[in-house]
């Protein structure tokens, strides 16, 4: 028996993104797998690039919204992960409503790709966006359990497309017997991650301007809404190890993954200007994106499962982020335009992932700057 028939093939979509990045990194530590990464960005905007990976990258090669591509990647499969979505901070969601919903594109044809490739299982990462809005009103919130996904009244576009997802998994394992495992994610936050451009969350948005305003010397902040609204917020290396935990559990029902340290956005910033050693003027801006009032994880039925749940404190965690995106922000902007770097941004329409047609490959393949896979003939 060669190397090759003693591990199993571990396929991960969403590869070259945030979290997919730390997934590859911990499956390749463990010697039972081998790795399929697929993005469909050019590989050298990916976050993390291993070697040792099976590396499918760009949209002719990564497009998951293209079932061609979805059966390929597919093939010899034994445990699938999708973590493939159009998606970025709260900025982008409520802007990009049709671009977050064609992810339902990429959870079908990797459904139906996983199964017929007689994949052992399936996990799909799902959104604390799929929870009722009108549980999360306020900023004093009881915790979400599971339950409170219905009756559906989730986030506009991005956590409709999440929670239909979530039942089309449900129904394939049902009708189809594929093992599938769905987690919602809490606000996942940590190195190797979005940190500016308009897709970047809370956590990477607040250490920037705070990295800005100190390379800059004007200690102002702008913060999005009133600095209430309250979250928790997840660190990546639990939320790798969530992963995997409910992957191979018997959890069939969608569960939380995510830490129940409630703060709210002032203490985010409280925590991250204590990093940089730093006291900055807050400036609210009232009319800017904030989404809910307030939401946090109710753990009771992850720890029920598994005993676990997870338990990295968000004063570590950002220690950790701030330090990531301060060696990124050095590289990358230079003392005088460090002012203008404070600012976030949010666009409405944008075009989907990577959007500029900057690889020879998508140059001509204008269908796909509207939402079309390139795999799709143009009429
Ligand atoms: P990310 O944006 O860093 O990574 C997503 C990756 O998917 C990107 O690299 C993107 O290029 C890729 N992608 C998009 N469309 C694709 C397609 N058609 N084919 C192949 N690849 C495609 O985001 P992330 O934070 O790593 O999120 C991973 C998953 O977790 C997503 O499904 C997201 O909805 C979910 N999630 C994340 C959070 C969070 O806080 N980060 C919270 C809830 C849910």
């Amino acid at each position: 028996m060669n190397d090759q028939d003693k591990t199993m093939l571990a396929v991960v979509t969403g590869a070259g993104g945030f979290i997919g990045g730390h997934l590859v990194a911990r499956l390749l530590r463990d010697p039972r797998y081998r790795v399929r990464a697929v993005d469909i960005k050019p590989i050298d905007e990916w976050y993390q690039v291993y070697d040792a990976a099976e590396n499918h990258a760009g949209p002719l090669e990564g497009d998951a919204r293209d079932f061609s591509v979805c059966r390929r990647v597919c093939t010899g499969a034994g445990e699938v992960y999708q973590l493939a979505a159009d998606m970025g901070g709260m900025g982008f969601i409520e802007n990009n409503k049709a671009l977050c919903m064609l992810s339902v594109l990429t959870n079908t044809h990797m459904l139906l790709a996983a199964q017929e490739a007689g994949a052992s299982r399936f996990f799909f990462s799902s959104s604390a966006c799929v929870y009722n809005a009108d549980k999360q009103t306020d900023p004093n919130v009881i915790a979400l359990a599971e339950a409170d996904a219905y009756p559906a009244l989730p986030e506009d576009g991005y956590g409709w497309e999440k929670l239909f997802s979530e039942r089309m998994c449900r129904h394939f394992r049902e009708d189809f017997g594929i093992q599938t495992r769905v987690a919602r994610f809490h606000n996942v936050y940590g190195p190797h991650g979005t940190w500016m451009g308009g897709r970047e969350k809370a956590p990477a948005a607040i250490c920037r301007k705070v990295i800005a305003a100190h390379r800059s010397s004007r200690h102002e902040i702008e913060i999005w809404g009133d600095g209430s609204q309250t979250r928790s917020f997840m660190y990546i290396d639990d939320c790798v190890e969530g992963i995997l935990k409910i992957m191979h559990s018997d959890i069939l029902e969608p569960i939380n993954l995510g830490s129940s340290e409630l703060v709210t956005i002032n203490q985010l910033v409280t925590i991250a200007e204590g990093i940089a050693g730093l006291k900055l003027k807050r400036e609210y801006k009232l009319d800017a994106p904030r989404g809910v009032a307030g939401r946090n994880s109710d753990n009771t039925k992850i720890v029920h499962y598994l005993g676990w749940e997870p338990s990295t404190s968000l004063a570590h965690g950002l220690r950790e982020t701030y330090r990531w995106i301060e060696g990124e922000f050095d590289a990358a902007v230079t003392p005088a335009s460090s002012v203008s770097a404070a600012a976030s941004s949010y666009g409405h329409g944008s075009r989907p992932i990577p959007g500029d047609g900057f690889v020879a490959e998508s140059r001509h393949m204008d269908t796909w700057r509207q939402g079309i896979p390139a795999g799709y003939s143009h009429p």
